[in-house]
């Protein structure tokens, strides 16, 4: 199981009450439970795809889309295609934008 520390000692006793405590899980330093939200919340069943977001394009009458230039090539789409967001979710990837980690 993933249990990172957050390298502080917890405040319960050895035995019975570590044994049961929500904060260490037993381990008798606190779990950083933020760190495992953080992670639950990234993970998904979309494998990340480095590309950069372009803006959204609107066409009249129907629903606007963000489109995204690829760094990574997909089936059908080579490397720098600009493709929609739609179109890599349904390909099984989420687009990372990575001008914004920079
Ligand atoms: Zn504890």
């Amino acid at each position: 199981m993933y249990q990172p520390k957050t390298g502080a000692p917890c405040g319960c006793r050895r035995g019975v009450q570590r044994d049961n405590c929500p904060t260490c899980e037993g381990t008798g330093m606190q779990i950083d439970f933020r760190a495992i939200r953080a992670r639950a919340s990234s993970q998904s069943d979309l494998g990340p795809l480095p590309a950069r977001y372009e803006g959204l394009q609107h066409f009249p009458g129907l629903p606007s889309f963000a489109l995204w230039t690829i760094w990574e090539p997909l089936p059908g789409h080579p490397v720098g295609s600009t493709v929609s967001d739609t179109t890599i979710r349904a390909l099984g990837y989420e687009p990372i934008n990575m001008e914004e980690l920079k």
